[in-house]
């Protein structure tokens, strides 16, 4: 066998949903399930047994698991679009595969690439594109490279749009206390790393703009991700719910984090804001 496979046995009785109201985490062979939301008595609580950014990719997936497939809102969603025929799912889906396998693409490339994609959606689609996500952060990665005030400023705008299209709620913070995301509930669809990575990113570009509040906020804010909690509004309490989702808070961030922290010049201005 290729990968280390374990059967749990309590953990498998949870169902699926792409985006469940809980999400889990292996360390080792403990596996975390810590709930993405308030879930009231008597609602089912789901798991998202397989991830994946596109409706084809999760579902080639998921029949291995599932005989009836999944009816997620999620799902649902992409079924919308199957309204509008079948060859845009799959379209998409294979621009995708593209971008994931293809060349080195240019900022004007991945421009096209964005449109060709958003092309397949119907217009009735929500905010949550994981895929348009990917091809974002693909173009805000260009606009950082070039290094002038004004792309840092676009890389920005790019990065927080694909933050949306993971299903990130955002505000604009109004106090040097506050998180830029809404914290009353973690995107479950998503990689979790993914979305630490952008908000670390993005208090790298804000602090290179001399934009200290909004640094520390979206540096807070990958910590909250990281751990895959939700919990409380309390804003002083965001590193205690860390803590409480996977156990390690601040250090277990820094401890995964770390590589990126240091890539990105942050490891004072982490330890003097977190
Ligand atoms: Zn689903």
């Amino acid at each position: 066998m290729d990968s280390p496979t374990g059967l749990y046995l309590l953990p498998s009785l949870f169902n699926h949903s792409c985006d469940g109201n809980a999400a889990w985490t292996c360390i080792g062979e403990v596996m975390v399930i810590r709930a993405t939301e308030h879930i009231s008595a008597g609602t089912e609580i789901t798991l998202p047994y397989a991830g994946g950014y596109s409706y084809v990719e999760r579902h080639s997936t998921l029949k291995h698991f599932m005989l009836s497939g999944c009816d997620c809102w999620l799902c649902k969603e992409c079924k919308e679009d199957l309204k509008d025929g079948k060859a845009a799912i799959q379209r998409r889906h294979e621009l995708y595969t593209k971008l994931l396998k293809g060349p080195k693409y240019s900022l004007a490339e991945l421009r096209t690439l964005e449109q060709q994609i958003a092309k397949t959606y119907s217009s009735s689609r929500g905010p949550v594109r994981p895929i348009t996500s990917k091809v974002q952060h693909a173009i805000a990665s260009k606009l950082i490279a070039l290094d002038s005030p004004s792309t840092l400023r676009e890389g920005i705008k790019e990065e927080l749009k694909a933050l949306k299209g993971f299903g990130y709620k955002l505000h604009a913070s109004s106090s040097a206390s506050d998180l830029p995301i809404a914290m009353d509930r973690l995107p479950s669809m998503t990689d979790f790393y993914m979305a630490a990575c952008i908000m670390i990113c993005l208090s790298h570009l804000f602090l290179r703009l001399d934009d200290d509040r909004n640094a520390a906020g979206w540096l807070k804010a990958a910590v909250w991700g990281e751990s895959g909690a939700f919990l409380s509004r309390s804003r002083s309490h965001y590193l205690l719910v860390t803590n409480a989702a996977i156990g390690g808070g601040k250090e277990l961030f820094m401890l995964i984090m770390g590589l990126r922290i240091e890539h990105a010049g942050l490891q004072e201005f982490a330890l003097h804001v977190l």
